[in-house]
């Protein structure tokens, strides 16, 4: 199979992203914009600087840069501005649908906005980005695991939240220190009402962190969860189960969970017949898009065209999309790639 050719399939094919976090989405232009127009000084004085700044290096500087760009954030209007920033994003890769993770409570400490107006200012950019873009999403609002005693808020406005777009609750920040057991509550509570829940687990901690995803949390979906690998009875359950992973390649390489893309299991969890899903987590940060994740499938882990698109169209079917919509868009997803495979020759 001719190698540009199939570059140029994975760059222009459609695709669906079930894990992005919004504010680690957000392109340094778009950040030097909101300096400017809030008056904030920044830590870096040129385009050259701010490239250098988001550049990861390691998990502190993450979180300062994370820190740094929801800190730029003051008005309704930021968040709809980042909103149609990010539906662009979207729509330069072809990426239709999303599931867009986004840490309400940490921008309502920051901005000191309410909740409702934070949701209702993304909502007007993310109505603009369907409607002129093509491009749909909703969201999945996250606990962070540092913060355990926020997660009772976290929960009740996702779960008031669900008829502006929320789906899922998610969970983030370090699995380490604190493990599924003390989020328990939260997620029933989640369950009894019908929210998904997708946290993040089997990224910087082994196996038993994404059992307890399974068993404490019920989880549907897991956030990562390449550390399967290391654990051949839960590699059964989750390909017996079809519990979706959301693999980010890219990420685990920043992060150095993985030295490098040869050492990374996806293909090796693919081959055992897991459902893989491939995601940008944190793009800008890592200097990467989706592009480049699905560019790295053909690169580094030798997916063939067919493999590409039915990696897309895992993602569909790992949504929390409504069963009729998941079939509408696969079979838009599945012609359009069909047609370009005949013109690409492959
Ligand atoms: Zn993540």
């Amino acid at each position: 199979m001719d190698h540009t050719s199939l570059l140029e399939f994975a760059r222009r094919m459609p695709k669906a992203e079930l894990h992005v976090h919004l504010e680690g989405a957000t392109r340094p232009e778009t950040l030097l914009a909101l300096a400017q127009r809030n008056g904030i000084t920044l830590p870096f004085q040129d385009a050259q600087g701010l490239e250098d700044f988001y550049r990861f290096r390691d998990f502190d500087h993450f979180i300062e840069v994370y820190l740094t760009t929801t800190g730029c954030l003051r008005t309704a209007s930021d968040y709809t501005f980042i909103a149609n920033e990010f539906g662009k994003e979207c729509a330069r890769q072809n990426i239709r649908y999303a599931e867009v993770t986004f840490t309400i409570k940490t921008n309502m400490r920051i901005t000191g906005l309410p909740w409702q107006t934070i949701l209702e200012a993304l909502n007007a950019g993310r109505a603009l980005a369907r409607v002129e873009l093509g491009v749909h999403w909703q969201w999945v609002f996250d606990i962070s695991r540092n913060n355990p005693e926020q997660q009772e808020d976290v929960t009740s406005i996702a779960l008031q939240a669900r008829p502006q777009g929320v789906v899922a609750l998610g969970l983030g920040g370090s699995e380490a220190d604190y493990p599924a057991h003390l989020f328990q509550e939260s997620f029933a509570r989640a369950r009894q009402a019908g929210l998904y829940r997708v946290p993040h687990a089997g990224e910087h901690c082994g196996p038993q962190s994404i059992w307890d995803a399974l068993n404490l949390l019920h989880a549907e979906r897991i956030g990562h969860g390449v550390r399967c690998i290391e654990d051949p009875a839960l590699m059964e359950t989750l390909r017996q189960r079809r519990i979706p992973l959301e693999v980010c390649p890219s990420s685990n390489i920043r992060l150095k969970v993985y030295n490098d893309y040869a050492q990374h299991p996806l293909r090796r969890l693919w081959d055992a017949g897991l459902l893989v899903t491939v995601n940008s987590d944190d793009p800008p940060m890592f200097g990467i898009d989706l592009n480049h994740e699905y560019e790295a499938l053909v690169t580094h882990f030798g997916f063939s065209a067919a493999e590409l698109e039915q990696i897309s169209l895992n993602a569909l079917q790992a949504s929390f999309l409504d069963e009729s919509e998941k079939e509408r868009m696969a079979a838009e997803f599945r012609q359009e790639c069909a047609a370009l495979r005949k013109e690409l020759l492959l």
